[in-house]
């Protein structure tokens, strides 16, 4: 069953301040309702998988060094 993804595939409007269906052109994606250009995330959500990257990033390359430089 494909249609499942149809409900997955949203991204975030400005404009409408929410999640929502989107039309993607070759250039960039546009929002469903308002024609707006939209966003993989929130900003909320945005800054959630920066700071979720940074800390993956983080536990991979501290754990050996970070010992060391404390000491
Ligand atoms: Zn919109």
């Amino acid at each position: 069953m494909a249609t499942s993804n149809f409900y997955e595939d949203r991204r975030y409007c400005r404009a409408c301040k929410r999640y929502v269906h989107y039309l993607q052109s070759p250039r960039e994606a546009h929002c469903f309702l308002c024609g707006g250009a939209v966003r993989l995330f929130s900003p909320p959500d945005l800054e959630r998988f920066r700071s979720s990257l940074q800390r993956e990033r983080a536990a991979r390359t501290s754990p050996s060094r970070g010992q060391r430089a404390s000491a």
